[in-house]
């Protein structure tokens, strides 16, 4: 199977996954809309990371701080001054790059014998100017210094400079973790391919608070946790994912050692999440800037100092596009497009059908709705023949069909239909919730 991005955008959006922004205004650079099924997968993948960092690890909790903070933070972050991405042009056809995506060495000037992949001259390339990623705004009605606010470019400042607030309220001791989903936005030099790199994103991150030299065995343990969401939770297939490890002249600003995790996309390996080692450059800073004493009180050692950090990084959208990346299934025996997700996350869990739309089945297919939708997202479909309803809710990754037939009004039994396998049971109609439920797990 050829499974190419241009197939998975166009099943997103037909089906209502993901459309592009301002669609009927010729759409909008590199801001994506979620559809109906969309926002039900981002949805249930968020919950599954919310539940994954804060239900199951009791020193994990959860925050929510604001988009716009105060603009001396991006300072002390270095995000005002360092935040920046290499920029390209080439003199030739005038396409844009990230001079970091066609060399690991601009330093060097070796700009000067790129090839642009768009027309293929060598040597037109304009030399790198540094280009901050931060969108400006301006806070009140005048325009005027002191009224510039930065849209959020990540959402882990909010957990830092909360974190102290957040401790008191809970007494919790290190190590201790603070974990928020909220949106991100960057303005990206070039977006492409889909939803992976957009200007507006969500994001999923968890802050790890530790004390300085447990800082490395404490990574080793963040980085196999969250390679074990990848496979276990989301069911994404292991040989489609690896770790890439920052070199020096990747390592960001804050890092003293990173990891990512990549996944096998269809335009190849790339990174879906980052793990980090902060130490204290953030809290450092902060205390720097706002000249407030940010160090954790260590009561039973009585000792006073500045956390390290391990950050887990993950974007939600990105994470979303791994999951339709490696869910995408064209089974061509049977001549249909299958998502093949895993049941925890499909949006929908089951469509439910009557056979035929007389003789009292539809009115028992809405019974059956009323009993399961209390505990999951259900469909009625009575249109079409049973073979097309099914095909349609394939291509929505819908795990279960259930047919409502006339031997159901005698027995209350039905069919249970799997989507991957095709396979057909009869089974009573008590036992129903209880395989759905089940297959969540
Ligand atoms: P990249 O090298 O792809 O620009 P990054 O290393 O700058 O990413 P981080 O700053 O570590 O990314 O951000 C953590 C995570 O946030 C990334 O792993 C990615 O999942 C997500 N992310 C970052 N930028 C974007 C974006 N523009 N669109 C969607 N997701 C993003």
């Amino acid at each position: 199977m050829n499974k190419t991005i241009e197939k998975i955008v166009s099943l997103c959006k037909q089906r209502g996954f993901v459309y592009q922004s301002s669609d009927i205004y010729g759409g909008f650079g590199a801001v994506y809309d979620y559809g109906p099924l969309g926002v039900e997968l981002k949805n249930n993948i968020a919950n599954l990371w919310w539940k994954e960092m804060t239900r199951n690890h009791e020193n994990i909790v959860g925050l929510d701080s604001g988009i716009l903070m105060h603009p001396k933070i991006w300072e002390a972050s270095g995000h005002v001054g360092e935040f920046h991405d290499p920029l390209v042009d080439c003199k030739h056809c005038n396409a844009r790059y990230r001079a970091d995506e066609l060399t690991n060495d601009i330093e060097n000037e070796v700009w000067q014998e790129l090839k642009c992949p768009t027309c293929g001259t060598t040597g037109m390339m304009t030399p790198p100017r540094q280009f901050n990623l931060m969108f400006k705004t301006q806070v009140g009605p005048l325009e005027e210094t002191g009224s510039v606010a930065y849209l959020r470019p990540e959402t882990a400042q909010g957990i830092y400079v909360n974190y102290q607030l957040v401790q008191g309220s809970t007494r919790m001791k290190i190590p201790f973790g603070i974990a928020q989903i909220g949106k991100a936005f960057r303005n990206e030099i070039i977006a492409r391919n889909f939803i992976f790199r957009t200007r507006e994103f969500e994001q999923m991150e968890m802050q790890y608070f530790t004390k300085p030299g447990q800082d490395d065995e404490t990574m080793n343990v963040w980085k196999e946790k969250r390679m074990n969401f990848y496979t276990d939770s989301l069911g994404i297939s292991s040989e489609n994912l690896r770790f890439h490890e920052h070199g020096d002249n990747e390592l960001a600003h804050y890092a003293k050692e990173a990891w990512d995790i990549e996944y096998n996309f269809p335009f190849g390996w790339s990174e879906v999440e980052g793990i980090h080692n902060r130490t204290d450059f953030d809290l450092k800073n902060h205390e720097q800037f706002s000249g407030k004493n940010l160090k954790y009180f260590d009561q039973e050692n009585n000792e006073r100092y500045l956390p390290y950090i391990i950050e887990t990084s993950a974007g939600l959208n990105r994470m979303l596009l791994t999951v339709l990346s490696d869910s995408y299934w064209e089974d061509t025996e049977n001549n249909r497009k299958v998502m093949k997700f895993d049941p925890k996350i499909a949006p929908i869990k089951a469509v439910i059908c009557p056979l035929v739309k007389k003789d009292g089945l539809p009115e028992k297919a809405r019974a059956i709705i009323e009993v399961l939708k209390p505990h999951f997202n259900v469909l009625y479909d009575q249109q079409g023949s049973i073979g097309k309803r099914y095909y349609r809710q394939d291509e929505a990754g819908t795990p279960f069909g259930i047919t409502v037939d006339h031997q159901t009004m005698d027995d209350d039994t039905i069919t249970i239909r799997y989507r991957d396998s095709q396979k057909q049971d009869r089974s009573s109609l008590e036992n129903i919730l209880k395989i759905i439920q089940d297959s969540l797990i």
